[in-house]
């Protein structure tokens, strides 16, 4: 099994009182989680300004921004697996060619021994950050979908959807292939269930 991270390299513009309100209401205040209230569904963001023309994109509360000529090319897995929303203008009208992504439980990413984690004091999840240039996934993660969030606004691919990309056309994004691990790196046995 090949996996491959696609990290976004370009953050949204949020409309001021849209990310004022959607931080109080749906982000943890302690670690910045998504509210698992909104997770379930998919999730509308606002703009100020029309994103680059990034084929991945983030808003600034780390909900995933993809442009919709991308995401065909991911069709229709994209949208069994992952819930996608509209991104919207300050008057309520959708930006043309980009939708919001994200999903009800992303994919953990992990990393080596200098990775860090804590409980946050907030909600009690659990809040974990790669350190380090060791990145994998671990086999009992993938549960056969071939396209996940990856958390950030990034998203991980199989191979299969991977190879629908022309890299020479396709920019704003960095890609790494990950290693499928049995084993973790990073001292962590049982990984918990409140990671996101
Ligand atoms: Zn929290």
């Amino acid at each position: 099994m090949r996996v491959f991270h696609l990290h976004t390299k370009s953050s949204g513009d949020d409309l001021d009182e849209w990310y004022d309100q959607f931080r109080r209401t749906h982000k943890c205040q302690g670690c910045g989680a998504l509210g698992l209230d909104v997770r379930t569904g998919p999730i509308d963001v606002y703009l100020a300004h029309k994103p680059d023309r990034s084929a991945l994109n983030v808003s600034h509360l780390l909900i995933g921004i993809i442009r919709i000529d991308f995401m065909r090319l991911f069709e229709p897995e994209f949208l069994q697996c992952l819930l996608v929303g509209d991104v919207l203008d300050r008057h309520g009208n959708p930006i043309e060619g980009f939708a919001t992504f994200h999903s009800s439980k992303p994919i953990p990413i992990r990393s080596g021994p200098e990775s860090t984690h804590r409980v946050c004091d907030k909600c009690g999840r659990f809040v974990y950050s790669c350190v380090g240039d060791e990145d994998y996934v671990m086999r009992d993660c993938l549960t056969g979908q071939p396209v996940y969030e990856a958390g950030m606004g990034d998203i991980l691919l199989t191979e299969e959807l991977y190879s629908r990309i022309d890299r020479k056309k396709w920019k704003g994004f960095w890609v790494d292939e990950l290693p499928v691990r049995d084993t973790p790196l990073d001292g962590i046995d049982v990984f918990p269930e409140n990671y996101y």
